[in-house]
């Protein structure tokens, strides 16, 4: 059996049998021939075998520059020494304890936490272990919320979700998502209680001829219209991204966009949903998203994951508004969903050292003055490209749109892999840097893109360095690709 050692070695800090820290430069060393179930069972992934700060060590000798923080997720970039304490200094308090009989102080104070971020909107927060797992509990939730209601509202069964998003890949969380690629193979097997509208993209669903309050009027009717094609009172609630991560690449909504969705939902009576899983925990300049002037509105129910721990360990949360929680306490008194691992104490640990540091650093504050760096870089060099569509996000958090021609906004075939094709060049020497790909829609509604989403505490030289080879990578694309 290998010693405890396993679980956290990062080359200086192991746990012996004993439990007690000890010291070390070694590294358990695994075979070449890979056991993992990887993505493609035909070439298995390059192989990290160091990774600090914004750069990522191959095997292979490389030093990759983390522009991405893998999907939106190391917002302290890797090895943060407070983080590895903490989780160290958690494993010798209390490693797990079961949700059902116990609360870890490592749950509470990440709970606490959260929701004094807030400002007095949301009263509870439940932590799971992923993005998906914390749809599945927000869906969850929801449906019980309307099941406590006095009288209970329990033809409330039906969620209306977005054309264009990504809330997962658990079968709710995918049922949930318009994605199509990756619904495809599954779409058989999907809940059938879900629609979606459209959602609000400036580049490809506004009219050229539209202002922006005319383009939240038309969207707001098209929700209307859709709680009145389903039957108003049998939807739980509306579903969406503040700002649309994979599944369109950084797409901010127009002003009063957020404000115009709300006032639909309360017009029926439903509950609004905010998945802030890529988006939130200062991802995009404020703590949460909703709590910018653009978006406005809050949630009655939030979910949030990624930056949470910052990939120190896997943890997620749903976070539900006073609404929400006094109806289930005046009532049954119970959220009627566990996990094993719910409030994991380490997990709940390491993200709350991770919001700490967010906290005590400034670094959402960081993230809106590198942020309108990134912008104005990026705009300088790309915005000419002739490939290069549109450009747009918030905070540390950019999409480049790429377009096969760029006056009719025509996208390139998916099934050529543009965006796919960046990011393994970007892979290669001497550029060294890791752009996240996200692939259109075979129906033209959205195009390849990449997203940019370096760490909270970048610089102004790690920025212009990932703008410049950014660009250096999307030029020689299309120079190679003619
Ligand atoms: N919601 C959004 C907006 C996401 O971007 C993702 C993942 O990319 C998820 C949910 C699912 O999160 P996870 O991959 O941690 O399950």
């Amino acid at each position: 059996m290998l010693p405890p050692a396993a679980i956290i070695n990062d080359g200086n800090v192991v746990f012996d049998s004993e439990h007690h820290i000890e010291h070390s430069n070694s590294v358990i060393k695994s075979t070449s021939k890979s056991s993992v179930l990887h993505r493609s069972l035909r070439s298995d992934p390059l192989r990290v075998v160091q990774a600090s700060g914004n750069y990522i060590e191959l095997s292979n000798g490389q030093r990759i520059l983390d522009a991405t923080g893998g999907a939106a997720v190391a917002c302290l970039g890797h090895g943060n020494k407070r983080v590895k304490q903490a989780i160290v200094q958690q494993m010798n308090e209390v490693s797990y304890c079961h949700s059902l009989f116990f609360a870890s102080s490592a749950a509470e104070l990440l709970a606490e936490e959260l929701i004094s971020s807030t400002n007095g909107h949301m009263a509870r927060a439940f932590i799971v272990s992923s993005g998906s797992e914390a749809m599945e509990a927000a869906m969850k939730l929801a449906r019980q919320y309307y099941t406590e209601l006095s009288p209970p509202q329990l033809q409330r069964t039906k969620f209306i979700a977005r054309k264009e998003s990504y809330h997962g890949t658990t079968l709710g969380a995918l049922s949930m998502s318009g994605h199509v690629g990756r619904r495809a193979l599954f779409e058989p097997t999907l809940l059938h209680n879900i629609s979606r509208v459209a959602a609000c993209n400036a580049y490809r669903g506004k009219r050229p001829d539209e202002r922006d309050d005319q383009y939240v009027a038309r969207l707001a009717q098209e929700l209307d219209g859709e709680f009145r094609r389903v039957g108003p009172d049998t939807v739980c609630a509306f579903v969406a991204e503040p700002v649309v991560g994979a599944a369109l690449g950084c797409v901010p909504p127009v002003p009063g966009y957020f404000a115009a969705m709300r006032a639909v939902c309360d017009k029926y009576g439903a509950l609004l949903i905010l998945d802030e899983v890529m988006c939130g925990m200062g991802r995009t300049g404020t703590l949460h998203a909703w709590q910018s002037p653009l978006i406005g509105v809050a949630p009655d129910i939030q979910t949030i994951g990624k930056g949470l721990g910052g990939g120190y360990t896997p943890v997620a949360g749903v976070l539900a508004n006073h609404r929400v929680v006094d109806a289930l306490r005046r009532n049954s008194g119970a959220f009627s969903h566990g996990q094993t691992y719910q409030g994991h104490p380490i997990a709940c640990r390491a993200a709350f050292e991770v919001q700490r540091c967010i906290r005590e650093d400034g670094l959402v504050a960081n993230v809106g003055r590198m942020g309108a760096l990134m912008e104005r870089l990026l705009r300088e060099r790309l915005e000419v490209h002739p490939h290069v569509g549109d450009i747009r996000g918030k905070g540390l958090f950019w999409g480049i749109e790429f377009v096969r021609d760029k006056r009719s906004k025509q996208p390139f075939d998916p099934k050529e892999g543009v965006a796919m094709s960046i990011h393994e060049l970007g892979m290669q020497r001497p550029y060294n840097i890791s752009l996240y790909p996200g692939s259109g829609s075979a129906d033209g509604t959205s195009g390849d893109h990449i997203l940019l989403a370096p760490a909270f505490n970048v610089s102004e030289s790690d920025v212009e360095l990932i703008v410049d080879l950014t660009a250096r990578v999307i030029g020689d694309f299309f120079d190679k690709k003619g």
